[in-house]
């Protein structure tokens, strides 16, 4: 509502008074009664106790007084004691409806600082969630260049198998060809060979080029079995050459997960080179890779990466961004955060358990 300015205020409560002295010496003069209509001097008082507060007790004193002094100048009309309750009546509601408004006003103001420091509470909470926004941005756009150059060093080294592979075949072929050594059919296996490793190779330039172009996720279905062969297909050399032994157990009826294909082959890759890496210093070198399906869970689809190497006791922290217990420079600390967050994108969640070995077990919807 819109505020009265002063001048307004004072101008009706002037008038107000104004009427009621008009109106009670009219009554008191013409028809000598003052009772009914002097109590409209409450009306005046009310107001100005309403907008100026115990303030406005001065006012009552107005017409509390006059019929004092006219009783005192002898030309008041009734006994002293009346003008006197009815002055002490006017001093007193006035002084009771200020009390009541300078409340009043006290909790509005109350009211309008406490609405101003939720304002600014809010203002700050929004700044604070923009920072982290940003934050967050920014270790996604840093976790993105490293998962790219971890990415880009196994595939380095993926892709030294082949081309070893293609030198060795092609020297071959040439040196049978050179020195007239071999059969035509050796010299063309020699070929057929070098053609199979140039193909691996391929592969592997073509799971980079697509891990290096999606930078949105994208939601298709997929099957898991499908994905995690193909990265152990990928891991193949690197696990053979480590002496790791990669045992299937793929349940065939596990249905279709909607999901990123090149995220979730980016996880399972994190997962067994981590178990590949744990086991370098063990006898026993064994990967195991489950899957199952769960039915009665809320996330049905489960993948499990059970190694025999020494296990972990970090717990929770494995997958804290940067947290590494590999020397500089052979880990980042951020495979295991990423693939928590990839697994987060798919409503679907990563956990790391002991079992004579690190367990990693990972549960997925099923394609609604
Ligand atoms: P990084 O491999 O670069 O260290 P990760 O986030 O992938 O980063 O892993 C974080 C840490 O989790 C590793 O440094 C290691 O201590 C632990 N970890 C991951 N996988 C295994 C595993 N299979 N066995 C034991 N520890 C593991």
């Amino acid at each position: 509502m819109k505020k009265l300015p002063v001048v307004s205020r004072i101008t009706i409560i002037t008038i107000g008074m104004l009427v009621h002295i008009f109106l009670a010496s009219m009554v008191n003069t013409v028809w000598q009664d003052r009772h009914v209509l002097n109590h409209f001097a409450y009306v005046p008082l009310v107001l100005a106790a309403v907008w100026f507060g115990k303030k406005a007790v001065w006012l009552a004193l107005v017409p509390g007084m006059v019929p004092l002094v006219l009783a005192a100048l002898g030309v008041g009309h009734e006994p002293l004691w009346n003008d006197a309750i009815r002055g002490t009546f006017y001093v007193a509601v006035t002084f009771i409806a200020g009390v009541i408004s300078d409340r009043s006003r006290g909790l509005r103001s109350m009211a309008r600082q406490t609405k101003q420091h939720l304002m600014v509470a809010e203002a700050k909470h929004q700044e604070l969630s923009d920072m982290a926004k940003e934050q967050a941005a920014m270790l996604a756009h840093s976790s993105r260049l490293a998962e790219m150059g971890e990415m880009a060093a196994a595939m380095a080294h993926e892709l030294n198998q082949p081309l070893t592979g293609i030198r060795n075949y092609a020297g071959n072929a040439l040196y049978m060809l050179e020195e007239n050594a071999g059969s035509i059919d050796e010299i063309k296996e020699n070929l057929e060979l070098v053609n199979q490793q140039v193909d691996r190779a391929a592969k592997i330039i073509a799971q980079m080029r697509s891990l290096a172009r999606r930078a949105e996720i994208d939601l298709e279905p997929v099957q898991i079995n499908s994905i995690i062969r193909e990265t152990l297909e990928f891991l193949d050399s690197q696990m053979r050459l480590a002496g790791v032994e990669v045992v299937k157990n793929l349940d065939e009826s596990l249905p279709l997960v909607q999901g990123d294909r090149i995220r979730l082959w980016l996880v399972f890759m994190n997962v067994a080179v981590n178990a590949r890496q744990a086991m370098e210093n063990c006898e026993n070198r064994q990967l195991t890779v489950t899957t199952r399906y769960e039915p009665d869970h809320e996330l049905p689809v489960v993948i499990i990466f059970k190694d025999t190497g020494p296990g972990f006791d970090s717990g929770d922290k494995l997958f804290e961004p940067f947290f590494t217990t590999k020397a500089p420079g052979k880990g980042t600390g951020l495979g295991l955060s990423i693939s928590h967050a990839i697994l987060h994108e798919h409503q679907g969640r990563i956990e790391a358990s002991n079992d004579g070995g690190a367990v990693f077990t990972i549960r997925l919807p099923h394609q609604e």
